[in-house]
């Protein structure tokens, strides 16, 4: 098990960042803290444009499509291409459009928010839910009048801030009832940083679901699984020995890098810190970590 390499200074940055091509950043705890930029962040990015680095940031957040990405970056004021960002709800609705083959005909029933729904759109993938069970008259309940619909073949859960028990009910009934129908996850994050604390994330959402079925879902999307690296590569063409996965989270974003066979470089301006290197756990452990990504700016 090698030792990660901690950049403090202009020359390991420099011999670092020669090293790759291509750099995979994760956004929230990278690039910003909810709507505020990390310090010298804009500045950095401009520095591995400047050096010719293809850059395409990853983001977990299944509440935000690509579209609402972009218009962050640019309302943030930071450089961005169309083709740039992926989230973990594109990921999930090209794997499921792309390479699950999911059936045309058949509905994907959505506990989520407006990410989610407009790339199912952008895919062309019909669904239910979402928006259309954010509320309901509780005064009225009856079991009973929980109608299900006959098209939906798959459920797809991530991030819902409107998350209520009518949607848990029906995403339950059409998984316990019927065994072919699929069960996705967007991601599984227990948690995110929000307002200098952690609150529940898209695994937390999911999590009632999994115990009242008693199984694992057949698919979870985000960092670090696979699909999200198998669709950014089927977009772009990365070479994994020069591209680097720069990331806060030491069980998303660096398992992800080394799921991929990725560079690995940890940011100390998120969810872990120093200390959590020393986690046993051999995937989780970066190649290089560094102070924050700001620090790029200094070149
Ligand atoms: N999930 C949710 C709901 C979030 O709001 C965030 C960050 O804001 C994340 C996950 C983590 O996102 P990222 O992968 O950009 O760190
Ligand atoms: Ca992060």
């Amino acid at each position: 098990m090698s030792e990660p390499v901690k950049l403090t200074d202009a020359s390991a940055y420099e011999s670092f960042l020669d090293k790759y091509d291509t750099f995979l950043i994760d956004c929230d705890g990278v690039i910003w803290h909810g709507n505020n930029v990390l310090p010298n962040l804009r500045e950095a990015l401009s520095v591995l444009r400047k050096k010719g680095k293809k850059l395409l940031f990853v983001s977990n957040n299944s509440a935000t499509s690509r579209k609402g990405y972009l218009k962050k970056f640019k309302k943030l004021n930071i450089e961005i291409h169309d083709g740039e960002v992926f989230g973990s709800a594109y990921a999930s609705a090209y794997y499921i459009k792309n390479v699950l083959k999911f059936p045309k005909e058949k509905k994907v029933y959505v506990v989520g928010d407006v990410g989610i729904i407009e790339e199912l759109e952008s895919e062309g993938i019909r669904y239910a839910g979402a928006n259309e069970d954010s509320n309901f008259d509780t005064s009225n309940w009856d079991y009973a009048n929980i109608k299900q619909d006959p098209e939906v073949g798959a459920v797809l859960c991530g991030f819902d801030i409107h998350v209520n028990y009518l949607k848990y009910a029906k995403a339950f009934t059409y998984l316990n009832s019927n065994p072919e129908c699929l069960f996705f996850l967007t991601n599984d994050d227990p948690t995110f940083p929000a307002n200098g604390t952690v609150y529940p994330g898209g695994g937390a959402i999911a999590a009632p679901l999994i115990t009242a079925l008693g199984r694992n879902p057949d698919g979870i999307f985000g960092k670090p699984n696979k699909p999200m690296l198998d669709c950014i590569i089927q977009h772009l063409n990365l070479n994994p020995e020069r591209t680097c996965m720069i990331g806060d989270r030491l069980d998303t974003d660096i398992l992800f890098g080394t799921n991929g066979g990725l560079g690995t470089l940890f940011v100390l301006t998120g969810v872990n810190k120093e200390q959590d290197i020393l986690a046993k756990d051999a995937r989780i452990i970066p190649d290089y970590y560094m102070a924050s990504l700001g620090d790029f700016s200094i070149l």
